[in-house]
């Protein structure tokens, strides 16, 4: 019998993150001590308002049943009310699509609106899964590479040479995974100024770390002039809520694509979960003084690990405004080894830390970038001090 997978899933690889995640818990379980940072997963609990919104749902027995393709209405209402209030865009209920998580939002999109041939430029460093879904629609991703020394920022001059007559979106995060670099308005608007020259051309906003943010200024790329047409904002409740396991995503888009998702997710999954709905719905209209507080300790980590960085000799970092990654550059250790393990790349530079040091990360390359490593610092405080002192040692093996 042909046991081959689609062309499709073969042209798709396993998401790097979960795969060194299951990688260091097989450690883990071996019994050896790992510090898990590889995934991008807060480490605190769902705020108890939220817990107590979807207990209250179950026993109100009121939302067993299928809920609405995109979404409770009060929900899409909350969340068009909070963009208009906070993002200053006049987003409608009508413009809303509750999803599983931010990554279902991300890929309804991408199969509502693209088609093989067409080229989506994907800003890089990029999120794992963005190359992916573009695959997975027969679509082409082209990565657009932004430089260590801006912060990796892709500039409006690189994206307008990366530009053909086939681009139909160009997609990136802000605060970014994995460099943790937040664009600010006159990056934002530089970059609208040259989607606007192109009438077909559409951003794909990725904002679900927009609550991590230390700069302050947080620009939808939406509220720009003349780009609500062209924006679909991705966002979600799993990083600013600690929600990742309810899996509550979103996109806000103009209605004709927002019509399109619909469709889509009729087909693929009827809905989001009710009662994650009402928790969701619970974190967007209540109290934000436990998403503040979460904030608050990842950008004091953030210093924390920064310092600590600094003093590993041949590590380049830059100083990350948002999210809660670090991506260093760590090729002044490729073509070492410590007399048993040479380190060639950046997936044996994890190895080498994994084994040796008993830190998990994720190698660069699933990011665009086969010079760094990705440090998430969601973790105890206690955690990412030991992890950086056994990486600091560990390094230092290598000759
Ligand atoms: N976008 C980015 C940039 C992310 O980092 C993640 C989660 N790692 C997602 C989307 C997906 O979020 P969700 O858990 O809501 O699917």
């Amino acid at each position: 019998m042909n046991k081959n997978l689609s062309a499709r899933i073969e042209a798709i690889q396993e998401s790097a993150t979960l795969a060194m995640a299951a990688k260091a818990r097989e450690f883990k379980n071996r019994g050896v001590d790992v510090i898990n940072l590889s995934l991008g997963e807060p480490d605190f609990k769902t705020p108890q308002h939220i817990c107590e919104a979807a207990k209250k749902a179950i026993d109100d027995g009121k939302y067993f049943a299928y809920p609405p393709v995109a979404g409770y209405q009060d929900l899409r209402e909350a969340i068009a009310a909070k963009y208009q209030k906070e993002n200053n865009v006049p987003y409608k209920a009508e413009n809303i699509v509750v999803s599983n998580g931010a990554k279902q939002s991300i890929a309804n999109t991408m199969l509502a609106l693209l088609n093989k041939g067409d080229e989506v430029i994907v800003f890089s460093p990029f999120w794992v899964s963005y190359d992916a879904l573009v695959r997975l629609t027969e679509a082409t991703p082209v990565l657009v590479k932004g430089t260590l020394e801006n912060d990796f920022k892709v500039t409006a001059s690189q994206l307008e040479k990366a530009i053909t007559p086939k681009t139909r979106a160009l997609i990136f995060s802000s605060p970014c995974n994995p460099t943790g670099s937040v664009f600010t308005r006159k990056e934002l608007e530089a970059i609208a100024q040259i989607v606007l020259k192109h009438e077909n051309l559409l951003v794909i906003a990725d904002e679900i770390y927009e609550h991590i943010n230390f700069m302050g200024d947080q620009v939808s790329i939406a509220s720009l002039p003349d780009m609500f047409d062209r924006t679909i904002t991705v966002n979600g409740f799993a990083k600013g809520f600690a929600m990742t396991g309810w899996r509550v995503g979103y996109i806000a888009a103009p209605k004709w694509i927002a019509d399109g998702c619909n469709k889509v997710q009729g087909q693929l999954t009827s809905a989001n979960c009710s009662i994650s709905q009402r928790g969701a719905l619970a974190a967007i209209t209540g109290d934000l003084k436990p998403t503040e507080s979460m904030v608050k300790e990842y950008h004091h980590r953030r210093d924390v690990v920064y310092n600590l960085l600094k003093e590993i000799p041949g590590v380049k970092a830059n100083y990350p405004q948002g999210a809660f990654y670090f991506f260093p550059d760590v090729s002044s250790y490729f073509g070492k080894s410590d007399g048993t393990k040479a380190v060639k790349n950046s997936d044996d530079f994890c190895m080498y830390m994994l084994e040796k040091a008993h830190v998990s990360l994720v190698p660069g390359e699933a990011f665009g970038d086969e010079k760094c490593v990705r440090i998430s610092y969601a973790a105890a405080e206690k955690d990412l001090i030991e992890a950086m002192k056994r990486m600091k040692n560990s390094l230092a093996e290598l000759k």
